[in-house]
């Protein structure tokens, strides 16, 4: 599930944790042509709530990509790890903060923003990769 729940939390006294979970990413976070995820993308993150109801995430996403070689078009697939770092406020501080209400945080548009900024923007079969051999 993406979502905490704040009013939850602060009854049970469990102000940080560790979150797990996988999400099905939607395909149009990948850029790349003939690429999909070859699995549901893997969050794992620690998670402290903290006086005034602010909740911060730290921990990472991890996914492979799998599909067409961006150069030789031969199947490729290659595995990515991005950093996922939010802060949920009730008042967003500054533009990099998530706003949320009603005492639940969705962490879909943050988990999101975590893979597009660690999405290559190719996708390689390997150092040894030749191209396309036009001789054919
Ligand atoms: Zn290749």
């Amino acid at each position: 599930m993406m979502i905490v729940d704040v009013r939850k939390l602060n009854a049970s006294g469990n102000w940080s944790g560790r979150l797990c979970f996988d999400y099905e990413a939607p395909a149009e976070l990948i850029d790349i042509p003939f690429v999909h995820f070859s699995a549901p993308v893997r969050v794992e993150a620690d998670y402290v709530l903290c006086e005034d109801d602010s909740l911060e995430v730290t921990g990472k996403v991890s996914y492979v990509l799998e599909g067409q070689c961006s150069r030789c078009l031969k199947d490729a697939s290659q595995a990515v790890e991005g950093e996922l770092s939010a802060c949920f406020r009730l008042s967003p501080k500054d533009a990099e903060d998530y706003a949320y209400s009603g005492g639940r945080i969705d962490l879909t548009a943050a988990v999101n923003d975590a893979i597009l900024a660690s999405m290559p923007r190719v996708l390689s079969c390997g150092e040894n990769c030749e191209g396309i051999d036009y001789r054919g």
